[in-house]
């Protein structure tokens, strides 16, 4: 059967004293397209470096399609599609050229070039192919890079903030090549620009501080975005699980922040409070914490990464 994963296993890397990533764990399955969404500083390209190999955790593993990546460095690197940050390329080189030396990195031979023409094609860089990469625009450039992620059909696309930079046209042919060439992979992009997430991710992962403050698929969180419906920021002691939670009646969209802390929505207008404080009652739950939101996503997002 056709399967692929990435299970990132309790990640920590240090640079010094400092903590860059703080015992992040994650699984993603097949096909999925996951939006690390954070602040500036917030831990995203450390983590891509190390799901690439490109860096060594401190501690902590990645297993992609079951093999440790630090067991296979070179088999892994045939897998994965990277697009790292700020998309360095060799300026001097010509398009053709630059993926033909990438091709051959990873020892395609034979049908190279007519997988570069279908690449080409694919990414849209057909009137531009005979370029040297220095005399592409900053959109053109980006559909390079995406163009050497794609080139050896891997399995696991990561790209670290793709659209960054770009105007507005070229954000939605960016996304758009994003959302085909994903379609039958497994995409980690990185991204500190909330529309984004929603725009192409079927799963969003909010990482602040090295540490992962929020989990959730993108449908729910397009769920919360909306202000007609209450959303109730929470805190039980013990703490109850999501099924539980879910099954309050009048409750929407069920939110889970770090430190036991719940972002409950509501499904239509109605007050869910009362029913939280019957749920509560019935389970045997001290309720720590209940208060009202009236804010959109965007903003919990940034009370969510706010200095603390
Ligand atoms: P993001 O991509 O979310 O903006 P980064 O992963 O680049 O965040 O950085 C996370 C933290 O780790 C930052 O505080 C950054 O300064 C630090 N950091 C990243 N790379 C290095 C490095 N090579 N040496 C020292 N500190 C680093
Ligand atoms: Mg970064």
């Amino acid at each position: 059967m056709w399967y692929m994963s990435v299970e990132i296993q309790h990640i920590t890397k240090l640079f010094g004293e400092q903590k860059a990533l703080n015992d992040v764990s994650f699984n993603i399955g097949t096909g999925e397209i996951v939006g690390l969404l954070g602040p500036n500083g917030a831990g995203k390209s450390t983590l891509m470096k190390i799901i690439t190999g490109y860096l060594s955790p401190t501690s902590g593993d990645v297993i992609i399609n079951g093999t440790n990546t630090q067991k296979d460095p070179v088999g892994i690197r045939q897998k994965i599609g990277y697009l790292p940050e700020n998309n360095p390329l060799y300026s001097e080189m010509y398009i053709r050229e630059f993926l033909e030396f990438i091709g051959r990195i990873y020892k395609m031979k034979g049908k190279l070039n007519s997988r570069i023409d279908e690449i080409v094609r694919l990414t849209g860089l057909i009137s531009e192919q005979n370029k040297k990469i220095n005399t592409l625009s900053k959109g053109y450039r980006q559909r390079v890079g995406l163009a050497q992620a794609l080139i050896h059909n891997p399995d696991v696309l990561i790209l670290d903030e793709p659209t960054s930079g770009l105007d507005p046209n070229q954000i939605r042919d960016i996304r758009n090549l994003i959302s085909s060439a994903g379609q039958e992979k497994t995409v980690i992009l990185s991204t500190h620009i909330m529309q984004e997430v929603e725009a192409i991710c079927d799963r969003i992962i909010i990482i602040d501080k090295g540490q992962i403050v929020a989990d959730e698929q993108a449908i729910n969180i397009q769920a919360q975005s909306s202000l007609e419906n209450q959303t109730v920021l929470l805190e039980f002691d013990p703490n109850p699980g999501k099924n539980d939670l879910q099954k309050i009646p009048g409750v929407g969209a069920v939110l889970q922040l770090k430190e036991n802390k719940w972002l409950i929505q509501s499904q239509s207008k109605e007050d869910i409070r009362p029913n939280i404080f019957q749920f509560a009652v019935d389970q045997k739950l001290t309720v720590l914490s209940l208060t009202e939101q009236e804010k959109s996503l965007e903003d919990i997002f940034q009370e969510l990464t706010q200095a603390k």
